[in-house]
């Protein structure tokens, strides 16, 4: 069901400007006007006319570190994104080209996974890199990610009879990145809930949860896959009344946030019943129904992605490490780590993106840790690309304590 309702909340902007100062895109390109003009003070003028849009609109990463930092409560994030939506065209050219290819992770997916060491070497290759440099505009100094040899779900079809047998279950929400780049976090956050006496539940059907396609301007297929997930999801709770939990902090937030605000999709049916998985797991921990666990003797820093900050769910992740036996937590001054999903791919965007990282990859790269953690996959592949240590999930690290 779609909302009709506009947001009117740039109508509580008090000018602080503190969104401008929390901006990461604002401190590093000096072509981004930033959040106050971009978000409520060009909503008013928007409003007056479309001539008001402004190209440089197209900067912002869709981070929401700015909302995070607002007192009035102004989703200038969403603002921004739906002013994209309803203003910016898409031009038949090599540009639109790749941003089709960045966002469109399912139909990517689906046809690199069968030949997945192909598609991965030949990614790889140097001279491969620069000519999408040249024709494409994807930074030759970025990989793009690489893609499993079978998808989660395969490998999953094989538990489904072993899942079903626990009597408590929750539903799993497993995105683009573990089905097609990373199945071994889906299998790590199945052997968690399995050693806490749940199984886990897939959808009959998922699709991208839609915020790549939103970041890169295919607005209109991003409503409809959150319609199809909506529906999914829908059935998922009527069937079994349990929590939907995911494994990517941006996902949840999508699903959660963003379908009703920049989506207009009314997800009120299942919207509590949504949680990022640390919540979950920690509140599970509290309450001694958590997993048995084997110390783990390693020092990790940990990042907070911007979606789960713009929750407060970072301390979720947080206090869930610290019940890890023998790990040492160190929790990083993090602001953005600039990749913001494909947007740090883009040429035109590359170097924006290292400086908004630069502070992050130098405390990883000082820090004397053996592994950095964090919660969102491209958050990932920024921190293991420019600061050589690699990154993990909470779930794997939790995976890897246990006792069985
Ligand atoms: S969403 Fe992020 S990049 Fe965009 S205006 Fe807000 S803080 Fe800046
Ligand atoms: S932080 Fe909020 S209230 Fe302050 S200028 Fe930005 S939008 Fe307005
Ligand atoms: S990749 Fe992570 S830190 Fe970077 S913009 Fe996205 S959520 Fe923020």
């Amino acid at each position: 069901m779609t909302i009709k309702v506009r947001d009117t909340s740039f109508d509580q902007c008090i000018k602080c400007t503190v969104c401008t100062v929390y901006c990461p895109v604002a401190k590093a390109n000096p072509e981004f006007p930033g959040p106050k003009q971009c978000g409520p003070d060009g909503e008013r003028l928007r409003l007056k006319s479309p001539e008001f849009y402004d190209e440089s609109l197209k900067y912002c990463t869709n981070c929401k570190r700015c909302e995070t930092a607002c007192p009035s409560g102004v989703k200038i994030g969403d603002m921004i994104a739906v002013a994209r939506a309803e203003h910016d065209s898409k031009p038949a050219n090599l540009k639109t080209a790749r941003d089709f290819v960045l966002s469109h992770t399912d139909l990517m997916g689906s046809l690199a996974t069968p030949v997945a060491p192909l598609v991965n070497a030949a990614t790889s290759i140097q001279a491969v890199k620069k000519l999408m440099h040249k024709t494409l505009g994807v930074h030759d100094h970025k990989s793009l990610p690489k893609y499993s040899h079978g998808t989660f779900r395969r490998w999953y079809k094989k538990q489904c009879h072993d899942q079903s047998q626990f009597s408590k279950q929750i539903h799993y929400f497993h995105g683009c990145y573990v089905n097609y780049n990373h199945p071994q976090l889906g299998k790590d956050l199945v052997r968690v809930m399995n050693a806490m006496g749940i199984g886990v539940q897939l959808l009959d059907k998922e699709k991208c949860c839609g915020v790549p396609l939103i970041a890169n301007g295919f607005h209109h297929k991003a409503k409809k896959n959150a319609e199809f997930n909506l529906q999914h999801l829908e059935a998922a709770v009527s069937r079994q009344d349990a929590p939907i939990l995911s494994t990517s902090s941006s996902c949840s937030y999508a699903l959660q946030q963003e379908y009703p605000h920049v989506l207009k999709v009314d997800n009120s049916q299942v919207q509590d019943k949504i949680q990022y998985v640390t919540r979950y797991l920690l509140q599970a921990m509290l309450r001694g129904d958590g997993p048995r666990l084997k110390p783990l003797n390693k020092k990790v820093v940990y990042h907070t992605p911007c979606h789960l900050e713009r929750t407060g769910g970072g301390l979720f992740s947080i206090e869930l490490l610290k019940l890890i036996p023998g790990l040492e937590v160190k929790v990083l001054d993090s602001e953005c780590c600039g990749s913001a999903g494909t947007y740090g791919f883009k040429s035109e965007n590359y170097q924006t993106s290292i400086s908004i990282g630069n502070k992050l990859f130098r405390q990883i790269k000082e820090s004397d840790a053996d592994l950095a953690v964090t919660d969102c996959e491209t958050c990932k592949w920024q921190i293991e690309e420019n600061s050589a240590l690699e990154a993990i999930h909470p779930v794997s690290l939790l995976a890897m304590a246990l006792e069985i």
